[in-house]
């Protein structure tokens, strides 16, 4: 069985079944591509502008990471929410998922996945908040992301038919996460990797 890994920025992370997040091409990767709420410059148009040039390569799996942050971007919101709605928006053009930073936002969030109301699926990467945020979101359609720091209410919380399992900055073996994560759910590592790679088949995501 397969543990993908939905999000890293990991360069060893094992490159069959792992998405990195990156800004080029990185020959024999699978691929995101996208602006990070962090990363956003005066140029963000003309980045933007190679990322939709670039989408249409086969190694690009997902769009992303891209997002809200209102901790910590640059931007402000207003800004964050046009670059994110632009990504939307190409996610549904190149039919691929969209791989999602979020922070303080989720009231933001919902309310443009409601606007855009996406055929692609839209994956919350990273998620580390409370249960309740977890069943709003897996209400809403959208699927979760978890990795090493994870909630774990939160994990038994989430439907394994939204689940995803990532290793993002972490250097951690991806198995100790799925371990951790099923644990956590009272499910074998086995039975979780099941369900994420069903999951992928229905985000589109072929690895
Ligand atoms: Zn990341």
């Amino acid at each position: 069985m397969h543990l993908i890994d939905i999000h890293t920025h990991y360069i060893g992370a094992d490159s069959r079944h792992a998405i990195l997040n990156c800004t080029c091409h990185i020959p024999g990767r699978n691929i995101s591509l996208g602006t990070h709420p962090w990363n956003i410059t005066n140029n963000w148009q003309q980045q933007f502008a190679a990322i939709e040039k670039a989408v249409t390569e086969l190694n690009v799996i997902a769009i992303g990471e891209c997002g809200l942050d209102k901790l910590k971007s640059p931007a402000d919101i207003e800004l964050q929410k046009e670059i994110f709605r632009a990504h939307a928006l190409l996610a549904e053009k190149a039919e691929k998922p969209l791989i999602i930073h979020c922070v303080k936002a989720y009231d933001e969030l919902i309310a443009i996945h409601k606007e855009v109301s996406p055929l692609q699926a839209w994956i919350i990467h990273g998620f580390r908040g409370k249960p309740e945020q977890a069943v709003q979101l897996a209400r809403a359609g959208l699927y979760i992301s978890l990795g090493e720091q994870f909630n774990p209410d939160s994990a038994k919380t989430i439907p394994a038919d939204k689940l995803f399992i990532e290793s993002d900055e972490s250097n951690t073996p991806i198995a100790d996460i799925y371990d951790a994560v099923a644990k956590a759910k009272g499910i074998t590592a086995m039975e979780l990797a099941q369900h994420t790679a069903q999951n992928a088949v229905k985000c589109n995501i072929i690895l």
